[in-house]
């Protein structure tokens, strides 16, 4: 079995994690600490704010941000639910903006056009992890002076025109599921150069405590912070353990050669693909040669194909031991924001037909040769299967 994704946990990692469970310290710790120094250095941020998802992350910006009912956020349909359901959290309304069928990120002429006086927030998402535009989108929200937000759970350790992934906005956050380019297990991190947000975020995450509340087992108590039972705001259980920390301290040091191993498996994919006539590759600007960083591995069917023949081919992978999957089918279209907003099909076509031709190929840093080989031959026989059936 070639799966779709595997994460790169080697002896650094077991031998970090056994290092904390000895230790004692569990949680709110010096892993934590280190974690949040090291992503904080990658992105070139001023602070980062360890929580226990992406998705947690996420929600928490949009309350240091003040959204709630009545506020618009704007986003894209072409995500992961996530980027979506953090403003259905805080009661806002989503506005979704159609993407660019090259980037598969949003279009910067259609955000121009989405802005109203009730949008509280943009938040971009750099699509795979490619970081196109982002500049562009950074800049529109602040003519409008609009906060822009970076849902970058897909783009650790990129860099967009001299700027790391991560600093383009207000704040980004970034996320740590097993698929991710570094795992924690489950985690996730907020990037940020504003002090005040930076405070909320830490006391949101850690039941609306003071920032520097002490745990009852440990001595002493901070009067610039209030104890640990002072609950200043209404706060949350976002915290990242000890363990989690630790795993995620082992992987940012080996990041720079994981991303190049990823950097390999794609070009090795594109060089074995480039010829399939019915295949449209990822498109990745000359000037992100080096700087791109590789979530998945996304190929897109050419408009002769229909998403009941895209399916069959998934399953036909599968059936093959070869694991793909659909990413993503828009958001707008899930049925509960179907239900909730009214969306139908054709309100944003370019991300819906993008999103029915999409196949993610098995993608992870240790992927070989062989394997990749394999992969691109039965993908073949599946394309060649469908034309003859076809005729
Ligand atoms: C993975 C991902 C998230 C959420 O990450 P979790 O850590 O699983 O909550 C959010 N947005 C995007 C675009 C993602 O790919």
């Amino acid at each position: 079995m070639i799966p779709l994704s595997q994460p790169d946990i080697t002896d650094a990692e077991i031998r970090a994690v056994t290092d904390t469970l000895r230790s004692g310290r569990l949680s709110i710790g010096p892993r934590q600490v280190q974690f949040e120094e090291a992503v904080a250095e990658r992105t070139g941020r001023r602070h980062a704010v360890a929580v226990s998802s992406g998705t947690c992350g996420l929600h928490l910006i949009m309350l240091a941000l003040g959204v709630g009912p009545g506020d618009e956020v704007i986003t894209t349909p072409f995500s992961f639910i996530a980027s979506a359901n953090c403003i259905l959290y805080v009661g806002a309304k989503p506005v979704f903006v159609d993407i660019d069928p090259r980037s598969l990120n949003m279009d910067p002429e259609k955000l121009e056009k989405a802005i109203t006086p009730r949008t509280k927030a943009i938040i971009g998402v750099e699509a795979f992890g490619n970081p196109v535009h982002m500049d562009r989108l950074a800049q529109i929200a602040q003519a409008h002076e609009i906060p822009y937000i970076e849902d970058c759970c897909e783009g650790l350790g990129g860099v967009y025109r001299g700027h790391p992934i991560g600093s383009f906005g207000r704040a980004g956050v970034f996320g740590f599921y097993p698929n991710k380019q570094i795992t924690t297990g489950e985690g996730g991190m907020i990037v940020t150069d504003d002090d005040r947000l930076a405070d909320l975020c830490r006391s949101m995450r850690n039941q609306g405590r003071g920032e520097m509340a002490v745990p009852a087992n440990t001595s002493g108590l901070d009067n610039r912070g209030g104890s640990w039972l002072a609950h200043e705001r209404l706060g949350y259980n976002y915290r990242l353990s000890e363990i989690n920390c630790a795993l995620g301290v082992a992987q940012m040091g080996r990041l720079d050669a994981m991303l190049e191993a990823r950097r390999r498996v794609a070009a090795s994919y594109i060089r074995r693909l480039m010829d399939f006539r019915d295949l449209i590759l990822p498109t990745v600007e000359e000037e992100l040669a080096e700087a791109m960083s590789w979530f998945v591995f996304v190929v897109r069917l050419n408009d002769t194909y229909t998403h009941v023949e895209r399916d069959r081919i998934i399953t036909g992978l599968r059936r093959h031991d070869i694991g793909a999957a659909n990413y993503f089918p828009c958001i707008h279209l899930q049925p509960f924001y179907r239900e909730r907003f009214g969306f139908a099909p054709g309100a944003f076509p370019i991300a819906e037909s993008v999103s029915h031709r999409t196949i993610a190929l098995p993608f992870y840093n240790t992927l070989d040769d062989t394997q990749i080989e394999l992969v691109c031959l039965t993908l073949k026989v599946m394309l060649d299967r469908e034309q003859l059936m076809k005729r």
